[in-house]
């Protein structure tokens, strides 16, 4: 017959607490003075601040590096198809729309230099960009970026679109965004 306590062995006391301690404190410190040379011992201590630095470093430096993707907001992939597609030149093409005013404002209000400000805030060091979701609403910006690309694919150089797409939005000339007219030789792209 089985009983409970013969499943539980009766430990004497001294033993329990040894183990405890064990648990607790797996490698029993050394104390007292140390058995390795001095020399040895500032090479120790240097090399672990060198590994507790290169760690600090690994996971600083790691997460920076390996950072993941930054996200794309669900308006640069779900939003209507002239608002995607504005985006997705934006992203592509940030020169073409780097010398074209934006119309609707956002200039004195969000401080945009152009069109390009109204769907790129930045971009990482790795060229990645972060949105700005202004694009998203404004009919305004997507009419312009939607002439640029017209433009452009009509065989138009940048030049020549601003001046079209200037004299288009005449009648928004106020609002315009400072944005400085493309170099004479900026082609294109
Ligand atoms: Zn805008």
């Amino acid at each position: 017959m089985v009983t409970e306590s013969a499943l539980i062995p009766d430990e004497p006391e001294p033993v329990r607490e040894s183990l405890v301690n064990r648990v607790i404190d797996p490698v029993p410190r050394q104390r007292g003075p140390s058995l390795l040379p001095r020399s040895e011992r500032i090479s120790r201590r240097r090399f672990l601040g060198a590994v507790a630095l290169a760690a600090a470093a690994a996971t600083s430096s790691a997460g920076w590096l390996y950072a993941r993707e930054p996200e794309t907001p669900w308006y640069v992939t779900g939003g209507p198809e002239d608002v995607r597609l504005s985006y997705a030149f934006a992203v592509e093409q940030p020169e073409a729309l780097r010398h074209i005013p934006c119309y609707c404002g956002c200039g004195r209000q969000d401080g945009h230099r152009s069109v390009l400000d109204c769907y790129i805030a930045d971009r990482d060091l790795f060229g990645r960009p972060s949105y700005d979701s202004h694009g998203v609403a404004c009919p305004i910006c997507t009419a312009v970026v939607g002439q640029v690309q017209a433009h452009l694919a009509a065989g138009k150089t940048i030049e020549q679109a601003r001046v079209e797409i200037d004299q288009f939005f005449s009648p928004y000339a106020n609002h315009a965004t400072d944005t400085p007219p493309p170099d004479k030789h900026t082609h294109g792209q």
